[in-house]
Formats: structure tokens, C-alpha cells, sequence
């Protein structure tokens, strides 16, 4: 049965990108009447307007409220009204972009505004290359068509896999990639607008305040709405994407720093269970390098690899459900999405489809718990955190418990220049790995697994969690995280006092026990 299954879905991925070539001339059509051939794949999972009435969520439902009012700006006077509006009122403001954040930052009882109606892409020449100026609610997929279309082509350096959350969220909450000398996202970013608390819009940028600006990189909403963003981004490129499956007894610090010095970007994930044996497990390393070769797949091919990879994601998220009905199957089912999903691979793509190199993700809900930690020079520790993982879930499975059913990853960047980044350090080569499990919504013992590993990477690493994952479920974590920010709390505060003195956009509970330190 379990062959049958394999093979069959297996070769689900190739049959549908063999349908869909001998469908080409009519789905062509069809795609010239569309914006764009990206906008018949999107994935967004969540994208809707949402009335001024309506009860928010978030992605992944763990989040829901009913703001007073939700504001959905089509301009920057709309902000500074809302604000000027809310400062007369007394109201709070938060925002909201696309809702894949699964912690509670967007939380208020007053003002909610979504800004996925601004989001024009425009693209400026400086005298030391290019920057793209992206309205916050600007989808990434949005943001990389604009590139991929400018003449020359452009692409962004490094970005979240999923192209359609939206800019103003991924750099309010410190997103990443998996580029290891591009550092996080915010990192790339070289200028921001906000409208702050006097609902004037202002400049952030190194020239014009070092400080100001790392503190605003990763703002998390609290200097005000961010208005737009700027990143600096290259001219196109292709990348060598090599997935290979080594087992993970071979897997030890000295080649992971032969896979780091000798990759532009890199990725290891553990798909658990995914042999028969503890000792014949395997990782899947995938490693991203540049390349002057032509690309693997024409475009048109691209598109079709996307359509069938979400497809695929739709038939396992019903396919995981099958453990939640039954956790004493983990093993077997993960072992079995591991057979169909685990294809080695060595094609050039370019550069845009590389980093969102997997469509529909978001189609499988599920819990995130994810860490940075700053790496020993040797990478010793590294290798040692994703042992440690390893085996808990094996100890976890001796007692018939499997908290972990979908992944661990990681990646491995240099440190952040952003004050409140996790990946923060003010040694600029310093390397961080960002450490993170996930398990379909609903697994039990999820919790309490990642509590363990969580409060281990705190004592022995002093780690902060990704502000976007699951983390305000870790016991005492708010005051751990004020603990750790320590300094950079104050220099912070500097900086958001200046440009919000009344508070109008501290109306998170999460965010108030972390910054003032009390239950
Ligand atoms: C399937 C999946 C895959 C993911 N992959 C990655 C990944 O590869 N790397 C990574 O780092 N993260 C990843 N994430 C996390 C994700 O990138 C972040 O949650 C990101 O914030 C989502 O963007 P969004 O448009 O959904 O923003 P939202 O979740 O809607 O907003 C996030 C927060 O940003 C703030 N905000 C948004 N817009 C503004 C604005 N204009 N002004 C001020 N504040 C604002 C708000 O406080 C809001 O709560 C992933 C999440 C999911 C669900």
C-alpha cells in the first residue's frame, strides 16, 4: 500500500507539469488576459479585504479580535488621518499586512489599519547601484515582478520563501532568508517612511541617523505606519540549486563549514522519521551558488513547477491531517511525505525562483517555533543543536509521543545591524543560525516539546525568538526577552518616545510586558 502511495504521489508533481505542457497554447491564453502569468498561481491563503466591522484573523487562526475599526488606507494622507483621527479620539493604532505572523503584534482593541492596497513598486538608480522604493503592503511577488521587468532585471538579494506576505510585515518583524552574508532583510533595507505619532510622515535612513534607523529596521509597529521601503537590491542573477540527502551520522561541524564557505545561501532541514532506522536518517541539505549557466526550466516551466507544488501542498496538508486522528502513525506518514518529497536535485533557477523556491507552503497550517543563536567559531554548537533535536524526538517517539511531524530547519546568516533583531549583534561577523520546528496545527505536545527546547537555547545560548513565530506560549518569556534585550531596550525606547510620546502604537499586551519587563 505504502509503495503505491509513494509512487503515486511521487509522481503526482511530473504529471501535472506533463498535463499543464500539453495544455501550454490554451493556459498561454489565458495567462496574456491575466496581469501577470505569477498572479493565475498566487498563493495567498488569506488575502481579502477586511471591512471596517470585522472580526480580524490571522493565518494561522491562532489570533482573532474585533478592533473597534479596521482601516484599509489607499494613500499616505489616508495614514496621517487615521492618525490625526486617533490622537483626537484617543485611540491606539496597529497594523496588519497579509496575517502569516502568528505571535500577536497586530492585536488592539482600537485602530487596525492594512495597507495591502498600498503597494506601489517603483525602482530608483543610485550612483552605487539600484533601489526599489516599495509602498509597505506591497506583495513580494508584486515586488519581484517589478524587478524582473525593469530594464536591466533586478532581484532582491535575500527573502522569506513565500513571495506573497507583504513588505511592511516582513521588515516590521525582522523576516530572513537563507543568504549567510546578506544577513536578514532588514539588513538590505536603506530607507523607511513612517507616519508617527505627530501623523507626519518621516525619513528613516543611515544617512540621516544611523541610530534611528536601527532601531526602525525592526520596529515591530512601534514607531508608527510604515509607509514604504527601500531595499537595495543586484542585478539578476541565476543560482545552482543542490538539494542532496547525506545521512545525518555524517553530518559534523567541519562540513558544515565546508558548506558554508562554499554556498551563497544554505539551508538543513530533518525530516523526522524519514528512514527505518535512527541510524540511517537523513538530512536534506539545500545549498544555493551562482552560477553563469543558462536556467534549468524555461519560464513557462517555472510556472508550472509552482502550479504543481502547491497542488502537492493541498494533498498533503489533507494527507498530514491523518495524524491527528492517529499520532501513533507519525512515523509512518512522515515517512512516507519524506519518500515523495526528498528528490535529489541539481538545476540553475533564477535568482527569484530560487529563494521562493517552493509554492504553497502556507497551504499546510501549522506551528512555528523558531530561535536565533549565535554559532561557535567552529560551528560546534550548530551541529550539536540539531543532534539535540534529533534525539529528543526520538526519546519523545520511545514513549509513543511525536510532537514533531513536518520539520526541523535552519539557516545560517551573518549577524544584524537592527536593534531589536534576534539576529543582532555588534559584531558584524558574527554568524547566527536560526534554529526552527514545525508541526501541523493541532499536534499535540507541540508546546511542551518546544518549551524544552526553547528553554534550553535561552540558558545556554541567552537566544531570542523570531518576533513572527509562536512564542508568547514560552513560560516567562516576556521578562527572559526584556532580560536579554537589556541595553538595547533603552536605546530603543530612545527612539520610539521621540517619534510616538504618547504611546499611540504600544497597544500590544506582549510587547508591553517585554519593553517595561512586568507580568
Ligand atoms: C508558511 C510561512 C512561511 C514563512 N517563512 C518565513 C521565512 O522564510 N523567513 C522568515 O523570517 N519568516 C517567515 N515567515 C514569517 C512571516 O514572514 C512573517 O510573519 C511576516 O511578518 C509575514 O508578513 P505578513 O505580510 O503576513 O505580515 P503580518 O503578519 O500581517 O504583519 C506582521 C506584523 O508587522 C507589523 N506591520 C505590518 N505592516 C506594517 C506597517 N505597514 N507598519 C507598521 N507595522 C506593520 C504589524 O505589527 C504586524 O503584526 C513565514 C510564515 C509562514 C506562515
Amino acid at each position: 500500500m505504502d509503495k503505491i502511495a509513494v509512487h503515486g504521489l511521487k509522481s503526482f508533481e511530473l504529471a501535472v507539469i506533463e498535463s499543464l505542457k500539453k495544455n501550454e497554447s490554451s493556459i498561454l491564453k489565458r495567462a496574456q488576459n491575466q496581469e501577470s502569468q505569477r498572479s493565475i498561481i498566487g498563493t495567498s491563503a488569506s488575502a481579502r479585504d477586511f471591512g471596517e466591522n470585522d472580526v480580524w484573523h490571522n493565518w494561522a487562526g491562532n489570533i482573532s479580535f474585533k478592533p473597534a475599526k479596521i482601516f484599509n488606507p489607499k494613500s499616505v494622507q489616508d495614514l496621517k488621518d487615521y492618525v490625526k483621527a486617533a490622537q483626537k479620539d484617543g485611540k491606539k493604532i496597529r497594523c496588519a499586512a497579509e496575517g502569516h505572523t502568528w505571535s500577536s503584534l497586530s492585536m488592539t482593541n482600537d485602530y487596525l489599519v492594512i495597507l495591502n492596497n498600498l503597494d506601489k513598486v517603483t525602482v530608483e538608480k543610485r550612483n552605487d547601484g539600484y533601489v526599489v522604493h516599495a509602498e509597505a503592503g506591497a506583495e513580494i511577488s508584486q515586488i519581484d515582478e517589478v524587478l524582473e521587468n525593469h530594464d536591466p532585471p533586478l532581484t532582491i538579494t535575500s527573502m522569506t520563501v513565500l513571495d506573497n506576505v507583504r513588505i511592511g510585515g516582513v521588515v516590521a518583524t525582522g523576516c530572513h532568508g537563507a543568504r549567510t552574508e546578506s544577513r536578514t532583510i532588514v539588513d538590505q533595507v536603506v530607507g523607511l517612511q513612517i507616519v508617527t505619532g505627530d501623523g507626519e510622515l518621516h525619513e528613516f535612513s543611515d544617512e540621516i541617523n544611523r541610530d534611528e534607523m536601527n532601531a526602525a529596521r525592526v520596529s515591530l509597529g512601534l514607531l508608527g505606519i510604515i509607509y514604504r521601503v527601500s531595499l537595495r537590491v543586484e542585478p539578476m542573477y541565476d543560482l545552482r540549486m543542490i538539494d542532496t540527502y547525506p545521512l545525518k551520522s555524517n553530518f559534523n561541524a567541519a562540513t558544515l563549514k565546508n558548506l558554508i564557505e562554499n554556498s551563497d545561501g544554505l539551508e538543513i532541514f530533518y525530516w523526522p522519521f524519514n528512514s527505518s532506522s535512527k541510524e540511517t536518517e537523513k538530512l536534506w541539505i539545500k545549498r544555493w551558488i551562482k552560477s553563469i549557466e543558462p536556467a534549468t526550466l524555461s519560464d513557462l516551466q517555472q510556472v508550472f513547477l509552482r502550479v504543481a507544488q502547491s497542488a502537492s501542498t493541498k494533498i498533503a496538508h489533507d494527507f498530514y491531517q491523518l495524524i491527528l486522528e492517529s499520532p501513533e502513525k507519525t512515523p509512518s506518514i512522515t515517512n512516507l511525505a519524506g519518500k515523495v518529497k526528498l528528490i535529489e536535485r541539481d538545476e540553475v533557477w533564477k535568482a527569484p525562483n530560487a529563494i521562493h523556491y517552493q509554492a504553497g507552503i502556507d497551504n499546510i497550517p501549522c506551528y512555528d517555533l523558531e530561535f536565533a543563536i549565535k554559532a561557535d567559531k567552529d560551528f560546534e554548537n550548530v551541529v550539536t543543536e540539531i543532534d539535540y533535536v534529533f534525539n529528543k524526538i526520538y526519546d519523545y517517539a520511545k514513549e509513543g509521543k511525536y510532537p514533531i511531524n513536518l520539520v526541523v530547519e535552519m539557516r545560517i546568516l551573518k549577524s544584524s545591524s537592527a536593534i531589536l533583531s534576534n539576529g543582532y549583534d555588534e559584531d558584524p561577523d558574527a554568524i547566527y543560525f536560526f534554529l526552527e520546528v514545525l508541526s501541523i496545527t493541532g499536534t499535540p505536545l507541540f508546546n511542551e516539546f518546544t518549551t524544552e527546547l526553547a528553554q534550553r537555547w535561552m540558558q545556554k545560548y541567552n537566544a531570542l525568538p523570531h518576533w513572527a513565530k509562536s512564542w508568547e506560549y514560552l513560560p516567562n518569556i516576556t521578562e527572559y526577552i526584556h532580560d536579554k534585550l537589556g541595553e538595547r531596550i533603552n536605546k530603543f525606547e530612545a527612539v520610539r518616545v521621540k517619534y510616538d510620546p504618547n504611546n499611540m502604537f504600544f497597544d500590544n499586551e506582549s510587547l508591553k510586558r517585554v519593553f517595561y519587563g512586568t507580568k
